[in-house]
């Protein structure tokens, strides 16, 4: 029997965190839980920690952690509580910890998703706008500590099994001639385009296949989420923009699809359910259950395949011309848009206000050469204030 491993999970209380400890209590013989973190979810944090015994709890809010260790304690446990952002990096880069499940949403996972990088640790990389904002120190950091990078994102898992083992020998060398990177459309695919400006959070939440945290629903409803994997490939796998062609592909079945050189064209399928990635991460190369039932491909029946439309989706079009204009492009989009989608959520935002407020951005930021980490936050600060003033000044406009 292999030796027990022991693992972080990063936003344990989010939708790919709690997917994990699922995966993880289906195969308890493997994985034992280190730590468990969140930010200000306490009743959940807490019945996880309960379940699952882990060694640390970590609550990003300080008053949050105060308020679970008094609940642990009173419910006689001894599971160390810590708070704050540096016991975050501290839980994920422990001696001790085997593999860190990176699901933190947002530029907040940065920092502790790259303690573990630089720890040499297996990272589970759910966390797509950490490689988004620092995609070459966070690749470059990989490599320098000898970390196993673990792609969970679904299309991304896909690409990865379908890669030849050796593609870090450069795309060409290995024969693959491009990547193709499925999207289902989100809920507004066929919504008319004059009914997108009265879409509410609801709807966006609403996904047709996946179910999923509230900003990566909305950003899949923009596809604006399909523009950060562009650029998640494009880091992970050595690609260039014109290497990776996005096909909308509304049943979800198939996760992306690598093009060969032969013309042969190798595709990963499954039912949409993130436990799959995430059993692949925690166990590879093995494979171990993850849950997810049987893909039934007669009552699938067909799989249908189209290009993204960029008048309904311009949030697609800016995350493309980003990486063209390169720098620290990317990071000011993924500052705005997570500003602009938390405007949204909130009701102070229309649903297509988004992308303009992200173009808007973009277009009145600094773009520098993100060189180290002080510049890759310093670009996300200037982008959140500058998105902020917009926000605030189409909410005295309407
Ligand atoms: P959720 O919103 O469901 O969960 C987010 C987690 O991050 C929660 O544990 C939350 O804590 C924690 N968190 C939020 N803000 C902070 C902060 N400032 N500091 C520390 N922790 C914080 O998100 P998802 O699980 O849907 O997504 C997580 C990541 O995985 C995202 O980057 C997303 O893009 C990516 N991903 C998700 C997929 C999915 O199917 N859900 C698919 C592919 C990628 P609390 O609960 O206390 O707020
Ligand atoms: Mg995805």
């Amino acid at each position: 029997m292999t030796e027990q491993q022991w693992v972080t999970v990063l936003g344990a209380s989010g939708s790919i965190g709690q997917s994990t400890l699922d995966v993880i209590a289906r195969n308890s013989e493997r994985y034992k839980v280190y730590a468990l973190t969140a930010n200000t979810q306490l009743e959940k944090l807490l019945e996880q920690c309960l379940i699952h015994q882990p060694v640390y709890a970590v609550m990003r809010d300080e008053d949050s952690a105060e308020r679970l260790r008094q609940r642990l304690k009173a419910q006689g446990s001894d599971i160390k509580v810590l708070g704050g952002e540096e016991a975050l990096c501290q839980v994920a880069a422990a001696p001790q910890v085997d593999a860190v499940m990176a699901a933190i949403v947002g530029a907040a996972g940065l920092p502790p998703t790259l303690a573990a990088v630089k720890e040499g640790k297996r990272v589970l990389l759910a966390n797509k706008e950490a490689l988004v904002m620092a995609g070459r120190l966070f690749m470059d950091a990989v490599k320098i500590h000898k970390a196993v990078l673990l792609p969970i994102d679904s299309e991304h898992n896909a690409i990865y099994q379908c890669m030849p083992v050796d593609y870090s020998r450069g795309l060409a060398n290995v024969g693959v001639r491009k990547i193709l990177l499925t999207a289902s459309g989100g809920p507004f695919r066929r919504t008319p385009l004059t009914e997108l400006a009265a879409v509410t959070p609801e709807q966006a939440c609403a996904h047709p296949n996946w179910s999923m945290g509230r900003k990566i629903s909305v950003d899949s409803a923009t596809m604006m989420n399909k523009g950060l994997e562009l650029v998640e490939a494009c880091w992970l796998f050595d690609a260039r923009p014109e290497q990776v062609e996005v096909v909308i592909h509304p049943q979800s079945i198939i996760h992306s699809m690598v093009e060969y050189l032969d013309g042969s064209v190798l595709a990963q399928l499954g039912n949409p359910d993130m436990r799959t990635p995430i059993a692949y991460g925690l166990a590879w190369p093995e494979r171990i259950d993850s849950g997810v039932s049987s893909l039934d491909i007669i009552a699938t029946a067909r799989l249908d395949f189209e290009a993204p439309d960029l008048q309904r989706f311009p949030c697609l079009r800016l995350a493309s011309e980003a990486i063209s204009a390169g720098g620290t492009a990317m990071v000011t989009l993924n500052a705005a848009n997570e500003v602009a989608v938390e405007a949204f959520l909130q009701r102070q935002l229309g649903f297509t206000q988004i992308a303009d407020v992200v173009e808007g951005v973009l277009s009145q930021a600094t773009n520098t050469e993100p060189c180290d980490l002080a510049v890759v936050e310093k670009a996300d600060q200037d982008a959140r204030v500058i998105a902020q003033e917009i926000i605030a000044q189409q909410t005295v406009n309407t």
